[in-house]
């Protein structure tokens, strides 16, 4: 019986989840278990985060809790793109924070340094535990210059007068990543716009541009063995997650529109210049969506967590919205369903509230049928969780474990393990919308009681009605 029972902990106990890199849902296994290194692409300091953004830094938030609620000890890496880079992926266009920096009449410098500071407000907000390591690009340049050197050495980059760039013909299945087919990615990038002529393949990226020509007033410029200018966007994520990380890491991830350049860039850099594989693990969370399109700062329809902010919803009720929706599935945004996310999170603190009131004079009580539901609305509930990630999922078994008729200190005890996971801060919210007790209220309470035990439950419901119009929410130990 025992060792069933382990066994069974066990099984619960494995993870697995989607590797885009295979295309298909793998069991977990880290190099060097239970270490796990995890590398995020971070923000490009050049604007507000908007909603959109968070929806993924939510997403490896979880990824995070969870890894820790199966026992691995995580080191996070994070960078901050504080270079700067071109508003397309593929090198072109303007560079982004001189473009932020213009429009507000500040240095790039400046630009960099306030957006990151409201990044981590935001974050804060969310509740988004910090990275173990935040890096900044800026203060990564000789590592950056030293991975240009060892793809230089082995052959992998050719200089033209605008800046060094990777020969992708020389890297052996460029496209593993994306799946994508070398002939459409020609296509893709020559629609573009403006590009180096010299460069041999569409496709062949910065690793270090010059600060000649359109980029001679580039602001951010260092000296390096080739001549002064700045690194290409995709080299600090390689440069920094090595360096923090080792060679070869366990988890790597980032949004979906990482795939086809910005990760295939990564992956291709590193591996052409250590010979040995790059991230075992790569994830990629889905969009946030309005109105069926992505959420941009190109579109123009975004909102940031001062928008929700002002409209005094709290910004948790966004984290609550995020977590109904799988990370690979887009989420389209409406206020609507911030709104009702907002009413279930009330809900949540109300009743964490309550059966913590009143939980003490039930514990110690349990039946062994009611130990073993509890039993199985925890492990349910990480089942669905080491199950991809599965949140929506997992938040169904918080509702389904309230909604049962365990005792209060029971559901008190499972939402403040819920809680690990969810980060809602329930703990901290009790008293949010409670409302005090009259000597009307408990005289109405008594009766509705009464009436329970005499099997009047049209008038006991009729109690509660009056009750919940009053703006009190009851929790029954049967519901
Ligand atoms: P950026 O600062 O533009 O490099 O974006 C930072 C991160 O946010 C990237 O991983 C993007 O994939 C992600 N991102 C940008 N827009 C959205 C969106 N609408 N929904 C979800 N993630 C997004
Ligand atoms: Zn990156």
């Amino acid at each position: 019986m025992i060792e069933q029972l382990l066994k069974k902990e066990k099984e619960a106990e494995v993870l697995k989840f989607y590797n885009s890199l295979t295309r298909t849902i793998e069991e977990f296994k880290p190099i060097n278990s239970p270490s796990v290194g995890m590398y995020s692409c971070g923000p490009t300091v050049y604007g507000y985060a908007h909603i959109g953004h968070l929806r993924r830094y939510v997403g490896d938030d979880i990824i995070k809790r969870v890894l820790a609620l199966d026992g691995f000890q995580v080191k996070h890496v994070m960078n901050i793109t504080d270079v700067g880079h071109l508003t397309s992926d593929a090198d072109e266009g303007e560079d982004k924070m001189e473009k932020g920096a213009k429009l507000l009449g500040k240095s790039v410098w400046e630009v960099a340094k306030f957006f990151e500071e409201q990044f981590f407000i935001s974050n804060d907000a969310l509740n988004i535990k910090r990275a173990d390591i935040v890096c900044r690009a800026t203060e990564h340049i000789d590592a950056q210059i030293d991975l240009i050197k060892k793809l230089e050495a082995r052959g992998f980059t050719y200089q033209s007068e605008q800046g060094i760039y990777f020969d992708i013909s020389k890297f052996a299945n460029y496209t593993k990543l994306s799946g994508q087919n070398l002939d459409d990615l020609k296509t893709a990038v020559r629609e573009d716009v403006v590009s180096d002529p010299a460069k041999k393949h569409p496709a062949d990226f910065a690793l270090w541009i010059f600060t000649v020509g359109r980029f001679a007033n580039h602001t951010m410029r260092w000296v390096s063995p080739w001549g002064e200018g700045f690194p290409g966007w995709h080299i600090e994520c390689s440069a920094m997650s090595m360096k923090y990380l080792g060679e070869t890491f366990d988890i790597h991830t980032g949004g979906i529109d990482h795939i086809p350049t910005h990760h295939t860039n990564e992956i291709a850099q590193s591996e052409a210049a250590t010979g040995k594989p790059f991230a075992n693990y790569f994830i990629h969370h889905e969009f946030l969506m309005v109105d069926g399109k992505k959420m941009s700062k190109s579109l123009g329809n975004l909102y940031t967590i001062d928008d929700i902010k002002n409209h005094e919803i709290n910004p948790l009720a966004l984290r609550y919205l995020y977590l109904t929706t799988h990370y690979r599935d887009p989420l389209n945004f409406t206020w609507e369903s911030l709104k009702a996310s907002e009413t279930a999170l009330s809900k949540l603190y109300k009743i964490a509230s309550v059966t913590k009131e009143t939980g003490e004079e039930t514990r110690n009580t349990l039946s062994d049928e009611k130990l073993t539901k509890i039993d199985q609305f925890r492990s349910d509930f990480s089942s669905f969780l080491n199950d991809d990630f599965n949140t929506p999922k997992a938040l169904a078994i918080v509702w389904k474990a309230l909604k049962s008729n365990i005792p209060h200190s029971d559901k008190y005890d499972l939402l403040m393990y819920f809680d690990e996971i969810l980060g809602l801060c329930i703990n901290a919210n009790l008293n949010v919308g409670k409302k005090e007790v009259t000597v009307n209220t408990q005289k109405l309470l008594e009766e509705r009681e009464n009436f329970r035990k005499e099997g009047n439950f049209e008038a006991a419901d009729k109690i509660r009605d009056q009750l919940i119009k009053m703006g009190y929410t009851l929790v029954d130990d049967k519901v």
